[in-house]
């Protein structure tokens, strides 16, 4: 086993990678978006920062416990509140790190795998992938959200029923740019039940700045209202976001972003998947739960099971 295709580049798929490159094995990461990192993104519109998906993370096993420390003496996290830790200066840089010298192909939609007698081989949703070594990849991980697995499965007539199991909660995310400067000294809401499940002031993350909010909207009230169009939510969260505040919001920038699959709710509860006879695997935060931890802990499995059986 020499070289590895790594459909994902989240943290599961860069877990995978990092601890597969550190075991001698190639990597070559494909992801769909322009960057790294999946749902701990952070997106900057003029001088403001949102961190719209993961909020922070925790460290409660020895191996990611050990991760966050090598980050955050690279400066690529942070603690916020309690045992929380944060991304710095956003959620992506943890990402970004461990994604340092490492092969990535962005932009690239992986819609089928197929193997062929030199190895695996990788098509985008434009056709063959031109990148060096594609046809001849010894493995393939698959470290995307499971319904998006299951659909690159589908295509490649490979089948991994546990992924049929998995479901997602979705997610609205408001992003809020504030007029002036809120009077509370709070960090962030956590109301119970409701339509909204999380406000945090972004700019109270270590190196953010501006007052600005993030507002998760509730997992049953973001099933609800999938589909509407990102002006009717805004339109209908707003409102609740004052109630819940105590002071009128009134955002000289406002946008919503859509996660449809945000929050795991129903985990397989096996850290990975892996075909031997096809050399194939699949992990992400779904195999175990709804936290970046749970993500990582998924890609390092993987790799121990690759590095296993080389
Ligand atoms: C709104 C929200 C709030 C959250 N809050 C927290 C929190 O506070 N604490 C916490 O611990 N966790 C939180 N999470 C969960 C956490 O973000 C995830 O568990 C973790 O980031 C998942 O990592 P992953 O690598 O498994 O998947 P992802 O991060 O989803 O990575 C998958 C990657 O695959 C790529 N991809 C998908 N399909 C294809 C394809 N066909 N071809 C190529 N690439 C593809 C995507 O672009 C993405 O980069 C939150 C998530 C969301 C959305």
């Amino acid at each position: 086993m020499t070289s590895v295709a790594v459909i994902g580049a989240g943290l599961a798929g860069l877990a995978a990678a990092d601890h597969l490159r550190t075991a001698g094995i190639d990597c070559t990461l494909f992801d769909k978006s322009r960057s790294f990192g999946g749902r701990m993104s952070t997106r900057r519109v003029d001088e403001w920062q949102f961190d719209h998906g993961a909020q922070y993370f925790t460290a409660r096993g020895d191996a990611f416990q050990a991760q966050v420390q090598r980050w955050i003496s690279e400066g690529v996290v942070a603690p916020w509140f309690d045992d929380s830790y944060v991304g710095t200066p956003g959620m992506t840089a943890p990402a970004r790190a461990l994604a340092a010298g490492m092969k990535v192909v962005t932009g690239c939609e992986v819609a089928q795998l197929r193997k062929l007698a030199t190895g695996w081989s990788i098509d985008s949703t434009a056709g063959l992938v031109d990148a060096p070594g594609n046809g001849k990849f010894d493995a393939v991980i698959v470290a995307v959200p499971a319904p998006q697995a299951q659909a690159i499965f589908a295509r490649s007539a490979v089948h991994f029923s546990a992924l049929s199991q998995v479901r997602y909660a979705p997610c609205w995310a408001l992003m809020l740019a504030l007029d002036a400067p809120l009077s509370a000294q709070q960090l962030w809401w956590r109301p119970e039940g409701g339509d909204i499940a999380w406000i945090a002031r972004n700019g109270s993350k270590p190196q953010r700045s501006g007052d600005t909010l993030v507002v998760h909207a509730s997992p049953s009230w973001s099933r609800e209202h999938l589909e509407e169009m990102p002006d009717d939510v805004l339109k209908r969260l707003i409102p609740k976001v004052s109630a819940l505040i105590g002071a009128p919001v009134k955002p000289i920038y406002a946008t919503a972003h859509r996660w449809r699959f945000a929050l795991v709710e129903q985990a397989v509860g096996e850290a990975c998947l892996w075909n031997d006879e096809l050399s194939l695997g699949a992990c992400g935060d779904w195999c175990l739960g709804p936290r970046v931890e749970c993500a990582y802990d998924s890609g390092l499995a993987m790799a121990q099971k690759i590095v296993g059986r080389a």
